[in-house]
């Protein structure tokens, strides 16, 4: 008798959730994927996807087009407030890492992948909030929405980001994300603003006595081709209380934080409309990834603040792991324990990097705003070349950094 594919319920369309759902689609099971919010186009700012979570993109076979809808960015550049150059980063990535760090829109990556999961016959459910999880034995699992449905399966992956209600299923008790005390704000400008400056495929980012500024290109449309964002210390102040104030008045909060700093920001401030704006939140080391037959993933199970650029990647690396894992046919508990003992060490090291990114970030003294620009300066080399094991991982094998050259290492130093 032929028997039917074991079905994994996935909650959370976003980044982590859609890549599963077609990884596990591909490996030969049922997998239906659930969103709390209506299907949308159109929303978020800009992020950028490191090599290690463009080669889960190439396995999806969404890489290239991601590469035509967005920007290759060819290194990371550092700058003062009043806008002489510290350092630079993540060079030469094609060439260290086999893939490149590709700045695009959020929207344009969900929505990638969510076309993908419909032409891989991906269950797809909109508007379904999930509420509660039952999982007792001998029965399949339930997953209980808001609006009184309900669906069962075989197991279930919690994708469903920093607010994860699946993370108070597997730890009632366990950590709830908390606010590290800054603020970001971005959104999208004409490219013609920052195509004049000589910036060519590099970010440039700038460290302020208080907070951080960044831009770069992140598509080829000239009407909103550039990405910009903006952190900084919240003072009390969260997303929701500036989401509350019209946009012209968070524009001019941001010019009177920026005052000063050196163009294009002003420019690129003076010309921000939609601006999104967006709480910095951490969720402190979970006990465990999973309970019973329910397991986390991406943002509900290693939260990270987004100052090492590396959320997505990870949310795509644990799609790709488990997809791997799942298909060597062991038995689930197995499973799931294998995928937290293979990603939890690099999830936390990453985690913690962003942590440390974030502090530089905070309100400093004129004098120590100066020490830290040149401690920067000293120290960006060194830190460069210990962020290597991020872009080097292939979540289909595990680490596997490339040879690399002295030649190559001493570029990317200088
Ligand atoms: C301002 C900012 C900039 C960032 N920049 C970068 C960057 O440049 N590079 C990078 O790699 N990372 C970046 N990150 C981090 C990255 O966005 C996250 O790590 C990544 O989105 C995590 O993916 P995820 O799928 O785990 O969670 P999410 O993308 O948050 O997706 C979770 C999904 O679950 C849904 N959901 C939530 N609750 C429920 C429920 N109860 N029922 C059903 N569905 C539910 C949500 O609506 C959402 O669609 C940034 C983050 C921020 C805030």
């Amino acid at each position: 008798m032929l028997q039917r594919p074991r079905k994994a319920l996935i909650i959370g369309a976003g980044i982590a959730g859609s890549a599963t759902a077609i990884l596990l689609k591909r490996a030969g099971f049922d997998a239906e994927l659930f969103e709390a919010w209506p299907y949308s186009t159109g929303i978020g700012g800009g992020l950028q996807i490191a090599p290690n979570g463009m080669r889960v993109l190439a396995e999806i076979g969404i890489a290239d087009d991601m590469i035509a809808a967005g920007s290759i960015s060819e290194s990371f550049d550092f700058r003062s407030q009043s806008g002489r150059k510290i350092g630079s980063i993540n060079r030469n990535m094609v060439e260290r890492f086999g893939r490149p760090a590709v700045n695009m829109r959020r929207s344009e990556l969900l929505e990638a992948l969510v076309n993908k999961a419909w032409c891989e016959n991906v269950e797809l459910r909109f508007e379904k909030r999930l509420a509660r999880i039952e999982d007792r034995a001998d029965r399949p699992i339930v997953a209980h929405f808001t609006d009184g449905s309900s669906a069962e399966g075989d197991f279930l992956i919690g994708a469903d980001g920093v607010h994860s209600i699946v993370r108070q299923h597997v730890l009632p008790d366990g950590p709830r994300p908390f606010d590290t005390g800054l603020i970001g704000f971005g959104g999208f400008v004409p490219r013609a603003l920052i195509e004049g400056t000589g910036i060519g495929q590099r970010v440039e980012a700038t460290f302020g006595k208080s907070g951080f500024f960044g831009y770069g290109f992140c598509s080829p449309n000239p009407q909103d081709g550039a990405m910009w964002w903006s952190t900084q210390p919240s003072h009390g102040l969260d997303a929701v209380a500036y989401r509350a104030m019209d946009q012209e008045a968070i524009r001019r909060h941001l010019l009177d934080f920026h005052a000063g700093w050196h163009e294009p920001i002003p420019s690129i401030l003076h010309a921000a409309e939609n601006i999104v704006v967006t709480d910095t939140l951490d969720v402190a080391t979970l006990p465990v990834w999973s309970r019973g037959r329910t397991l986390l993933i991406g943002d509900a199970a290693h939260a990270t603040s987004p100052h090492a650029g590396q959320g997505a990647s990870l949310a795509l690396e644990d799609a790709m792991k488990l997809g791997c894992l799942i298909r060597e046919g062991r038995e689930l508990g197995q499973n799931f324990q294998a995928f937290e003992e293979e990603r939890r060490p690099r999830a936390e090291r990453i985690v913690a990097i962003a942590r440390r990114n974030g502090n530089s970030k905070r309100e400093f003294s004129a004098t120590g705003a100066w020490i830290r620009d040149r401690m920067l300066k000293m120290l960006i080399p060194v830190t460069s070349r210990g962020m290597d094991f991020m872009y080097a991982y292939d979540a289909g094998r595990g680490s596997r950094p490339r040879p690399e050259t002295s030649g190559q290492r001493d570029r990317q130093a200088a």
